[in-house]
Order: C-alpha cells, then structure tokens, then sequence
C-alpha cells in the first residue's frame, strides 16, 4: 500500500500537463487540405486549392487555378508551418508564390524532405504533398478555435483578434487578448453566442454577418464530425471584405471514430512516431517521453502512478507504456523490444498487477523474455497480487539479475537508484555489469 503522504503527493499530478494530456488523449488529427474540404461541405469559406504529390502534379494544380497569386503549403501535422525550414536548408513551409512553374520547382524542393517546425522537434516531420492555393489579401488575422473542454465537459471556444503566425507569443505575453467562451454542449451553437463572440473580436461591420455565420458553421463541423479540435489560425477579413478560413487544424475523438470511418481514412501515418504505430497494431499503449527509466506496466492508471512516483523519487520515465490486461510474454517481448531500442534507457521498471492473470504467469513470461535478450540495463519488478509469493520464488530462482520488490515506493526509488548509478557510470565510460544472467 501507499503511505498516506505519498498518496498526497502523488495526487499533486506531477507529469507535467502537457505529458498528461499526451497520455490521456489520442486524438485523430488530419491534413490542412482535409481540413478545408471539410469546412468546403459545410459551407465554409476557404480559399480555392487543390492537393499535389509531384511537382508535375503541383503545376498543374495552379495552372487549373487561373490566377498567379499563389501559395504553396507543405503538408505536414505540425504548427508554424510558415516559420518552419526543411532539412535542405529551404526556408518557409507556406511561400507566396507567383506561377505554376514556381508552383512545380518548389514542390520538388518540399516533397521527400523534412520541415522543422517549432512543434516538431529538431528530427522534423516528412512532407510528402503539398496544398496549392488562391492567395487571398488578408486585412486582419483573427484566431478562433472550439475545443472540447475535459474539464467541463463541454465545448471551449478560444478566439482572438490578435491572430496569425504569433498566436502562442499573444498567449505568453498578453493574455488578455485572447477570449474563452464555454458554450453549452448542444448540436448547434446559439446565434446570439455567435454574436457576441464577433462584437467582442471587433469584427469590422461589413464582415459581421459572415462571420457569424462562419462561427454557426464551424460549430456544425465540430459537433458533426465528434471533433475535439476545430482550429483556425489564421481566420482572415481579406481586402475584398471576405471571412475566410485560411488555415485549419481539426482533430478527432478516438473513441468516436467507429462512426466516422471516412476520417479514419485521412489518418497519415508517416506523420506518427513508427514505434507507437508498432505498438499500437500489438495492442499496446506506447507513448515515448523524454526520460530514462523505461516503465511497463498493466492498466493506464497504474502506469500513470508508476510515472508519477518516479518523478517523485527524482527520476524521468522514458515512456507510458501499458501492456493491457493480460500481460502475457508476448505483450512483454513486445515491450521489452521497444524499451530497449531507446539508447537513453538507464533501467527497466515492470510494474504489474495480477488481477486475473496471476503474478507467477507473468513472472515467467518476463523470465523468458529477459533471458532471451542480452541486457545491461537493470531490471526492477513489483509484481503483485494473485500468487506474488511464487513469482518472487520464481524470479529468485531464475538466476537472472532481475531486482524484486513488493513495495511501490521502495521499487521505484530503487529504479531511481540504478538508474542514476547507470548514467554515471556512462558518462564516467565505466562498466557496471548488469547483463544477464548472473
Ligand atoms: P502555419 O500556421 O502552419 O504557419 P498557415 O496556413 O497559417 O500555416 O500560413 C502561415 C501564414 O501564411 C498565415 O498566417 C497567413 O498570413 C499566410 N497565408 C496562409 N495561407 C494563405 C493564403 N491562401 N493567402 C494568403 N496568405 C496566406
Ligand atoms: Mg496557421
């Protein structure tokens, strides 16, 4: 059991928000040309473009679009696409561009390379189409965004008339600027609510009654397609006294996605992390962090905790991982597999509960697993529950340098421990033998 005072820290929620939210929720989210298509149905305005995986392709896309006033756009599910560079040195993932043969030249130097934005760490994401638009001349960039609030149940809507490419620099510095707005959880979004957001951004009076309308629209889209984000950055009054949604960003509800198997089709997923595509088709919940000490555990609550006393005994979990109910050897491999192949790994902390699958199952599934695999990383199991004695007969037994503790608290210091020792000696160029078997 744990101490009453660790039971309150742990409460605490020590993962940092944004870990939290990446554990908790696994949300479908699509190309900025899906995006536009879907907002298109709806009656959205936004500008007229096409999709390209070729320079040819890209070419022709603008030569269908009669005008020279372009803009080519590198799909990739990132943020700061604008501000982004590619690995070839080439600056801008959205450039204005001025003909179909420059619509041809710099799909050719997008398509096959990697953007690097702000949002996607110095390893970039693939881009393997572009979107070729209409360029629109924008008057003011508003941001607006409907999100389902977990909190409250019930969706959010962010806006802002500071919008456009610095949205998160408005948010750090002036928050003031931005408006949040819950709104009642029905299929359609109050007219008079839709007002008063407009009146409030100081939309100019031209453009009001479209962009009410838009707002209506946009909360269609949200509620229709079960979508827990509708992002538009910017929403744009364009010269000609347009509102138009010149960017957009949606995701999905996971959980609702059985009833929307087009959406599913637009899934990418050489936007995702390779590792947890593996994992997930094995039916594991993987998600990699930034930390050390590789953590697997059965049930999502219980890896949450095991994440939390971590951090609380001054370590980092390199990743969430939860082999689901079983946890049979196979589930294990599995995870052991993908464990290891992180080189920051300093120490494996198997975390289990023996429900219906009894601890002494599991302790030779891990057995098998471990002593199969060439190991120098220590391994530190809590197994608890139905038969926890004969597990710990078992592991004891198996002559195999796996450390055994009941305690959660005593384990996960003691993961903490090794796996502190682990990186010194590492960094010292020392070998601390903890390969296997003894
Ligand atoms: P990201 O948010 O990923 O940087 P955006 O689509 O928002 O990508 O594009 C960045 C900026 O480029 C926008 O804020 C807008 O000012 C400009 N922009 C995007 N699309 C168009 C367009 N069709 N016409 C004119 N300007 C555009
Ligand atoms: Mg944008």
């Amino acid at each position: 059991m744990l101490s009453r005072s660790i039971f309150k820290r742990l409460s605490k929620n020590l993962l940092s928000p944004r870990v939290q939210a990446r554990v908790q929720t696994r949300n479908l989210a699509i190309h900025e040309c899906y995006s536009h298509d879907i907002l298109r149905k709806y009656g959205v305005d936004v500008p007229r473009g096409a999709v390209a995986r070729t320079g040819d392709e890209a070419e022709k896309v603008a030569h269908n679009l009669k005008t020279d006033d372009l803009v080519i756009k590198a799909q990739v599910l990132a943020g700061g696409r604008g501000k982004g560079h590619f690995d070839t040195g080439l600056k801008g993932g959205v450039r204005i561009i001025y003909d179909p043969i420059e619509a041809k030249m710099f799909a050719d130097q997008m398509i096959g390379h990697r953007l690097i934005t702000k949002q996607t760490g110095a390893a970039g994401k693939p881009c393997n189409m572009v979107y070729v638009c209409e360029r629109k001349y924008i008057r003011k960039e508003y941001y607006f965004a409907i999100l389902m609030d977990r909190q409250n149940k019930c969706p959010v809507i962010v806006a802002s008339s500071q919008g456009g490419v610095n949205i998160e620099a408005v948010a750090a510095e002036n928050p003031s600027a931005i408006l949040q707005r819950l709104v009642p959880n029905k299929p359609t979004l109050d007219t008079r609510i839709a007002k008063e957001l407009v009146d409030e951004l100081g939309v100019s009076p031209q453009c009001k009654a479209q962009a009410v309308d838009t707002i209506t629209k946009l909360y269609k889209v949200f509620n229709d397609t079960d979508a827990t984000q509708v992002e538009i950055n910017p929403m744009a009054e364009t010269t000609d006294q347009r509102v138009l949604c010149m960017d957009a960003k949606l995701k999905f509800d996971d959980n609702a996605l059985f009833r929307h198997k087009d959406l599913l089709a637009l899934r990418d997923e050489s936007q995702e992390d390779p590792d947890e595509i593996r994992a997930s088709r094995c039916g594991l919940n993987f998600i990699k962090l930034d930390g050390s000490i590789g953590c697997l555990v059965n049930g999502a609550g219980l890896a949450m905790a095991t994440m939390d006393i971590i951090k609380l005994h001054g370590g980092e979990p390199a990743n969430f991982l939860d082999v689901g109910g079983s946890a049979n050897a196979e589930a294990i491999r599995e995870a052991f597999g993908l464990i290891v192949k992180d080189p920051k790994i300093t120490a494996i902390f198997v975390n289990i509960f023996g429900g219906i699958v009894r601890c002494d199952v599991i302790a030779q599934g891990l057995i098998s697993v471990v002593s199969s695999m060439k190991l120098n990383i220590p391994i530190i199991a809590r197994l608890q529950g139905t038969n926890q004695e004969a597990a710990k007969e078992v592991i004891a037994n198996s002559g195999l340098r796996i450390f055994s503790f009941d305690e959660l608290d005593e384990a996960a210091s003691k993961a903490c421990r090794f796996s502190r020792v682990v990186e010194m000696a590492r960094e010292a160029d020392v070998h601390v033998n903890f390969e296997l078997p003894l």
